[in-house]
């Protein structure tokens, strides 16, 4: 793995944000626990995605889905014909590979080599064998590539063969005529098969949009680079209804609402790209991916998609239930089209913090910290006693008292005082306020700032309307 990859997965760990699961046990690939520090960043992101859907947004409001859904929605939505990968084994290692990563891997390298015109056919030709599902085709470009297995070296390959990515298990007891469920792999038909129910309920009129965060599951196998590819992950969706006909419109105001977001979030315009799909799914008119540059390169952070009225046609089909809307203006009933975006919160945590983490060098001394940007910072203040005696300690828990129903503030008396300024950078914490002796007299503290280390004197009286105003948009 990538060296600035390894530091920002060693940090993260040591510092309370990430952990592997179940970690006691060695781990589970692909499976990852949320810290102190990690569970309020993540927080913190939900609920800015969240109240810039449902709050800023005109005309979208909010669902919370069941992770279970009846199965015939997976038949409706594809998932259960076609949400594969091609799959191949070596005989020797028993070690399973993605068929077509094993391929653009071998093609990277050919390219690396100088051979880049090689390397480009042998991509077309994947696509080619791809696109007409010809597995056998795969095998052979494989084996006539003389393509080896990383761990045996050897090019003794299995037959490729799908292999669906939904996690399944059973409802109801084994002994009784038990049925099997699938763990949702996304979190948007949630959405799909309620879309009349919100209509109706909560009054909705097309244009309109319906958001939700939650748990997604894919049994991927290709599980690399820490919490990028993850099998248990969370997604925030929202789909937005339109009036058929108008739907590239709403796409572009879509990606560029949605760029202009991960902008306000203080991530570079140099480390954003658009990225439009060269190849469309089946029920797409339109789709591009928002990228950014990791540590491994630029790589997708955010979908959006014009799935025109695939999903609601193929639920009305499937369920024998009218998906349609009664459109006033124009006195006509119709299936609307839908534009999605679709954005993993675990990779949007990850951008945040490749983007945060800080090395800085400078002639007296170096320091590593997280820059986040204060609305997301998972601590807003420190409030810290520079000594333990004297009434320090009491004065700094009435300043504490007096912050800690607004902001996350964490309250730290050990240790000398450079050392917890040390530890709050660490972890991002924007704000240090040092309490000394001055303060018992003219009710005055120190702020230090995390990203320039520079220190000011502050009346207490003037904290909450310092701190509101910099964690705020
Ligand atoms: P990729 O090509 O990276 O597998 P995808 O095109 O399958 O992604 P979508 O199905 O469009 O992804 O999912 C939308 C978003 O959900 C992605 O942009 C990503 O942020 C997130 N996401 C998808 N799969 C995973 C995963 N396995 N782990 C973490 N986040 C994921």
């Amino acid at each position: 793995e990538n060296a600035q990859l390894k530091d920002i997965i060693s940090h993260a760990k040591e510092y309370g944000f990430v952990y592997p699961s179940s970690e006691i046990y060695d781990g589970l690939q692909a499976v990852y626990d949320y810290g102190a520090y990690g569970v309020e960043l993540k927080n913190n992101l939900k609920r800015l995605w969240w109240e810039t859907m449902t709050r800023v947004s005109d005309n979208i409001v909010g669902i919370d889905a069941a992770i279970f859904m009846h199965p015939t929605t997976w038949k409706a939505s594809g998932h259960v014909d076609s949400f594969n990968d091609p799959m191949i084994d070596n005989k020797d290692s028993k070690k399973r590979y993605r068929a077509d990563v094993l391929v653009e891997e071998h093609a990277a390298k050919l390219e690396n080599e100088g051979q880049v015109e090689k390397a480009r056919s042998l991509t077309a030709a994947l696509a080619r064998l791809l696109e007409a599902e010809d597995l056998a085709g795969v095998r052979d470009l494989i084996t006539n590539e003389g393509i080896k297995c990383p761990i045996s070296g050897t090019s003794n390959w299995t037959d490729v063969r799908q292999f669906n990515l939904m996690f399944s298990t059973q409802v109801g007891s084994v002994a009784e005529d038990a049925s099997t469920i699938y763990l949702r792999p996304e979190t948007a038909q949630g959405i799909f098969v309620n879309f009349l129910n919100v209509q109706k309920t909560a009054r909705m009129k097309v244009p309109f949009g319906i958001a939700q965060i939650g748990k997604a599951f894919r049994n991927e196998i290709v599980a690399r680079q820490f919490i990028f590819r993850m099998r248990e992950f969370e997604q925030m969706e929202m789909q937005f209804f339109v009036r058929p006909g108008t739907e590239l419109d709403w796409y572009q105001k879509w990606a560029d609402t949605r760029m202009r977001w991960h902008l306000a979030l203080g991530t570079p315009a140099a480390k954003l790209r658009k990225h439009d799909h060269e190849k469309l799914a089946h029920y797409a008119n339109a789709a591009m991916d928002i990228e950014f540059e990791f540590p491994f390169g630029f790589k997708e952070v955010e979908g959006i998609h014009s799935r025109t009225d695939f999903d609601l046609k193929s639920h009305q089909e499937y369920s024998k239930k009218k998906q349609q809307y009664f459109d006033p203006e124009i006195n006509q009933n119709y299936i609307p089209y839908v534009i999605e975006t679709s954005i993993g919160a675990d990779r949007l945590f990850l951008l945040t913090l490749c983007n945060a983490f800080t090395e800085e060098t400078t002639e007296e001394k170096s320091r590593t910290y997280l820059k986040f940007h204060p609305a997301i910072a998972p601590v807003k203040a420190a409030i810290l006693p520079i000594v333990k005696k004297d009434g320090l300690p009491e004065k700094a828990q009435e300043i504490v008292e007096l912050l800690k129903y607004d902001f996350n503030i964490i309250y730290e008396d050990a240790a000398s005082i450079g050392k917890r300024y040390t530890r709050q950078d660490l972890i991002g914490t924007p704000f240090c306020i040092a309490v000394d002796h001055q303060t018992l007299e003219d009710n005055t503290v120190t702020i230090r700032h995390r990203d320039t280390t520079e220190q000011e004197r502050v009346a207490i009286s003037e904290l909450h309307g310092r701190i509101a105003e910099a964690t705020s948009f």
